[in-house]
């Protein structure tokens, strides 16, 4: 039986960044994963580079250029007289983009001399992974140490069937091959706004339906006000306090059914995406069989340094607590790998970006204003409109604010909200300086270029002591 120091399961941005930290650190190391790309071919990545960031991140680039093209040039003083929209083209292009990356991380895994296993890995007792091939039989494989990487899977509906054809989840919604007139959205969460903002963009009439009275709870309530009211200058429909009761396919669409404070309501769309949420994926995995411990929402239980309760079981990223994020997923991964070569790594959750990418986009760090409060902690906070930011303007992006919060005592940064242009940018220095504890006096004497989209950063913290100097 091969033996190996280190078995990863799972190849998303998690687990083949935990092979290759441990191959790094002189571990021998192998990688299970199962996906199959569109190309029939095996395809590490995960849904991250397959059908998640990456392909959403393409697709909203191309439509942000179709749109400006189609809104904005002729503010620049540009005119473009016939514009073709080309929508294979577009999911072509988004296409060689994953396989582009795709293929750069098995070459990653080759460089670092990581064994890429193909195929369905299942737990054996006494640290054993058999993993079985798509054509043929399993292999049982010994292993020091398990790193569980299997990720997440979208959250299903009771009484609706996704077909992948008129009723979809996001990665049906990545895959239209033309502009439906009429589109329905489950869910104005993170991806029933970039997916329909997609969508949007192209030409479709969106209309969303979110469950929640209130829009993006989980953001800082005066940049979701704020952003809600763009989203529908943009034309997104959106609907807060709804209950879908029924959607079933017809041969001409979607048929839609749902209520909310004046009643029911009949839809007919075209297509209807379901994003409702995504949930831990351990399925197959023998998990409960060796004992491994699952939480009452079915996440791989761990401690802060993702151990599991069985000793020298590991687990990381979606399938576990905290934000499903991939570079959550990643930092873990090298923290696991670290702490197994002896290493003393940790990785700070309260200092984890989020970025909804959105035009303007929507980034944040840390606390919101209301969860301070909540906890009972007094704070102050600094806002800056992008409308009085030179750049902003020169970019014809005046839509958004900065927001920076810092504890009323010890002017500590508790948290930073952008909405506005490159906001998954501006996002990265405010993360630095949480990581190091900067009160909001560190930020605003920090010299920022000029003219720069992240001076209204600079002018947000500067706010949080009243000495915004351009407002
Ligand atoms: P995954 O990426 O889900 O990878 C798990 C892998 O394990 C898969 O390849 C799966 O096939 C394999 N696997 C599972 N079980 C087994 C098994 N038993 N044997 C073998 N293989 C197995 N996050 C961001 O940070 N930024 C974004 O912009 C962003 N955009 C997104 C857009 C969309 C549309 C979606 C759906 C998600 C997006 N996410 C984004 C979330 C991000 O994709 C996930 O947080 C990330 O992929 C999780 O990484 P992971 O490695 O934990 O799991
Ligand atoms: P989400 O949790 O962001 O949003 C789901 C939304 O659906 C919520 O607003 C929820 O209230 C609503 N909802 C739930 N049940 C409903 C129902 N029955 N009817 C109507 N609305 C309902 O989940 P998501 O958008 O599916 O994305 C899943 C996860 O993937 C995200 O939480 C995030 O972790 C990750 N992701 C990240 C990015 C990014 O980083 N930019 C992009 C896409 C996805």
């Amino acid at each position: 039986m091969q033996e190996f120091d280190v078995i990863v399961i799972g190849g998303g941005p998690a687990g083949y960044v935990a092979a290759i930290r441990s191959a790094q650190l002189g571990m021998k190391t192998a990688i299970v994963d199962e996906y199959i790309g569109k190309d029939n071919q095996p395809a590490l990545g995960g849904t991250c580079l397959n059908a998640g960031c990456i392909p959403s991140k393409a697709l909203l680039d191309s439509s942000e250029h179709y749109d400006r093209v189609l809104h904005k040039f002729a503010g620049h003083g540009i005119r473009a007289k016939e514009v073709d929209l080309d929508v294979p083209a577009m999911i072509s292009r988004k296409d060689k983009i994953v396989s582009t990356l795709t293929r750069g991380v098995a070459g990653l895994m080759k460089k670092n001399k990581v064994t890429w296993l193909q195929g369905h890995g299942r737990l054996e007792l006494g640290m054993k992974v058999a993993v079985k091939p798509h054509k043929g039989k399993a292999e049982v494989y010994q292993a020091k140490h398990i790193i569980l990487a299997t990720g997440s899977t979208p959250r299903m509906l009771p009484n609706i069937q996704v077909d992948q054809e008129r009723i979809v989840d996001s990665t049906g919604a990545l895959e239209f091959q033309e502009v439906p007139k009429k589109l329905g959205v489950i869910g104005a969460g993170v991806i029933g706004l970039e997916l329909g903002s997609v969508w949007s963009r192209l030409g479709a009439e969106v209309i969303v339906l979110e469950a929640m009275d209130d829009f993006l709870a989980m953001t800082d309530s005066q940049i979701a006000k704020e952003a809600l009211k763009e989203f529908k200058r943009q034309g997104l429909d959106i609907h807060l306090g709804t209950r879908v009761k029924h959607a079933e396919a017809t041969k001409e669409g979607v048929a839609l059914e749902y209520e909310d404070g004046e009643g029911s309501h009949k839809l007919t769309v075209d297509k209807l995406i379901v994003a409702v949420g995504r949930k831990p994926h351990t399925e197959g995995l023998n998990a409960t069989e060796i004992d491994l411990l699952i939480d009452e929402s079915g996440y791989i239980h761990v401690d802060e340094f993702c151990a599991t309760n069985i000793p020298g079981i590991y687990a990381i990223g979606d399938v576990v607590r905290g934000p499903m994020l991939a570079h959550k997923g990643s930092e873990e991964g090298v923290m696991v790998a670290e702490r197994i070569a002896g290493m003393k790594s940790r990785v700070n959750h309260d200092t984890i970006p989020w970025v909804i990418y959105t035009w303007p986009e929507i980034a944040w760090v840390g606390q919101t204003e209301d969860s301070v409060r909540q906890a009972g902690r007094e704070c102050k906070s600094g806002t800056f409109p992008m409308r009085a930011c030179g750049r902003a303007l020169a970019m014809d992006e005046t839509t958004g604010m900065v927001k920076v919060i810092a504890d009323a005592h010890t002017d500590e940064i508790l948290g930073v909200h952008i909405f506005g242009a490159a906001a998954s940018e501006l996002i990265a220095e405010t993360v630095v300086a949480m990581e190091y504890q900067a009160s909001s006096e560190d930020l605003a004497c920090i010299v920022h270029a000029h003219p720069t989209m992240s001076e209204a950063v600079h002018e947000a913290a500067l706010g949080v002591h009243g000495r915004s100097l351009h407002i």
